[in-house]
């Protein structure tokens, strides 16, 4: 009795809906691994990318949102499971996460589960968020280990500040069934195939002429010299 009522609530209030932002400059395998990843563990009905147009957390991106943009949707080309969503690139407003997950919360309902989609370093980075503690009254929050980041097989980050395991002391979760049953705020940790690939070293390499093929798709790749991307003295 009590699993129909679980199912009938998920079917109420659809599969949990991830969202994965980032630069995406350029978008990598380490991202798309992410997110299929993410997809199949935590079982979501559905995961958007989200490019930020003005990231706040760092300097200029080293190209425009447009082109971000663009190459996430030839990312995601062929993937119906993905979901490029332009709204941080069309706002005018800096891509703050909490303000896009309002929006979504808002298209979404309030039962529908939301999971924002973190790399280990992403998470660790949370305090310096606009508005960070909202973020768990908004959407679950999943942490994937990330090469550099956590002793190899931990699955919770090792380098937690005092702030940040504080705030999730008592969301800390390890039963994936928890982000389906309740709309927000547990965190959980998941594995994914270690992936130290970078979006910096991608453009790096570009930078220095050498090959930065097998670490993102070809179409991808093309699209950077089609328009001569992250090249010196641009
Ligand atoms: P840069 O090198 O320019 O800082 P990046 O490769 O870290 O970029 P972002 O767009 O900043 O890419 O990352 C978006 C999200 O994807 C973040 O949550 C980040 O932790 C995660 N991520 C990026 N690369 C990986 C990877 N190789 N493995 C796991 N998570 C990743």
């Amino acid at each position: 009795m009590q699993a129909e009522q679980a199912l009938s609530g998920d079917t109420a209030a659809g599969l949990p809906l991830g969202l994965l932002g980032g630069t995406f400059d350029p978008i990598h395998f380490g991202h798309l691994r992410l997110a299929e990843e993410a997809r199949e563990a935590l079982g979501l009905g559905e995961l958007r990318l989200m490019p930020a147009g003005r990231p706040p957390h760092r300097g200029e991106p080293g190209s425009t949102p447009e082109d971000r943009l663009a190459m996430a949707r030839l990312a995601a080309a062929g993937n119906p499971a993905l979901r490029v969503d332009d709204t941080e690139v069309r706002a005018q407003q800096k891509s703050y996460t909490v303000l896009t997950l309002e929006q979504l919360r808002a298209e979404s309902g309030p039962l529908r589960p939301l999971v924002l989609i973190l790399g280990a370093d992403a998470f660790e980075g949370l305090p310096g968020w606009h508005r960070w503690k909202e973020l768990f009254a908004l959407a679950h929050i999943a942490v994937a280990n990330r090469p550099g980041y956590a002793p190899h097989g931990r699955r919770w980050p090792a380098t937690l500040s005092a702030e940040l395991a504080a705030a999730c002391r008592d969301r800390h979760s390890t039963d994936i069934a928890d982000l389906r049953t309740t709309p927000a705020g547990r965190v959980i940790a998941f594995d994914m195939t270690p992936l130290a690939i970078s979006a910096s070293l991608i453009r790096d390499l570009v930078r220095d002429g050498h090959s930065a093929r097998y670490l993102l798709p070809d179409s991808v790749l093309d699209y950077i010299a089609a328009h001569r991307l992250y090249r010196k003295g641009r």
